[in-house]
């Protein structure tokens, strides 16, 4: 028995048989219940030949025998069962218990790592660029860098529908820990991103480098700086309201002395009016 096969709630079935193919490694088990239930085969169900069928291959409690894959029969309706395992398996990732599943692996780092250096081998998740089948096989997002590889992994040559493009960002959402800005120590320095130098002098947003300044900030920003940017923000505004509070004193102040120097205008007049009505 594998290493696998002790955890699996399908020992020796048609799951596990196909979940321990070296190519299908990035899948989990989906539960018996999860592919009979009618609700999560919508929508999948009228874009088969043999779904009935694939479906009980899928459920089939032994693992297929050799002369089955010399079958032609058994072939097409293997290949139904594959693609129809792959989009429940889509839709399974995106339960708890899916998800849970899924954030154990890549705490394990069982789908690979950033191949980017600043990225210092962050785990990645799996991602499908198309929820559709055959349009493009199984690719891989940086949380750090926030880009999709090719993974490095030889295993992984499955369709990307099998996972969909909203995985990841559901897995962060679901999982905030998971995010790489909150797996760092507190005093960690980062190196965020490397700058293209000239004889020591930089070169972003000039000739020479594709990185323009702006966006090499905003890339900053996305990464790590959030709460730093949300700081110096709110130290400008602070700075801005002071100036504001400033300027309104300064011209609550001159009209008082504008007012003053009226008052003091006025008083002479009635004085002399005064000494007029005496003469
Ligand atoms: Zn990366």
């Amino acid at each position: 028995m594998s290493e696998e096969s002790q955890y699996s709630e399908h020992p020796g079935g048609w799951i596990e048989w196909f979940c321990a193919h070296e190519d299908h490694q990035f899948l989990c088990e989906v539960d018996d219940e999860f592919i009979r239930d009618p609700f999560h085969q919508v929508g999948i169900k009228g874009k088969f030949n043999f779904f009935n069928e694939a479906i009980s291959m899928i459920l089939q409690p032994t693992s297929p025998e050799d002369q089955d894959l010399e079958d032609e029969r058994f072939l097409e309706v293997y290949q139904e069962a594959s693609d129809i395992y792959g989009l429940l398996h889509a839709r399974f990732i995106f339960t708890s218990k899916g998800s849970a599943i899924m954030r154990e692996r890549f705490l394990q780092g069982k789908f690979g790592h950033c191949p980017r250096i600043y990225c210092e081998k962050q785990n990645v998740i799996p991602i499908g660029l198309c929820e559709d089948l055959k349009t493009a096989r199984i690719k891989v997002f940086c949380p750090r860098c926030e880009e999709v590889y090719m993974p490095k992994k030889k295993c992984a040559d499955i369709d990307g529908a099998y996972f969909g493009k909203s995985f990841p960002q559901f897995l962060l959402m679901t999982y905030p820990d998971l995010h790489p800005k909150f797996q760092l120590l507190p005093d960690t320095q980062i190196q965020v991103d490397f700058q293209p130098t000239l004889f020591g002098f930089k070169i972003a947003g000039k000739q020479g480098s594709k990185i323009k300044k702006y966006d090499q900030q905003l890339q900053y920003n996305h990464i790590i700086t959030q709460p730093i940017v949300q700081s110096v923000e709110s130290n400008i505004l602070q700075q801005e309201q002071k100036q504001y509070r400033i300027q309104k004193q300064e011209l609550q102040d001159q009209q008082q002395q504008q007012q003053q120097s009226d008052q003091n205008k006025d008083q002479p007049h009635k004085k002399k009016n005064k000494k007029k009505h005496k003469q």
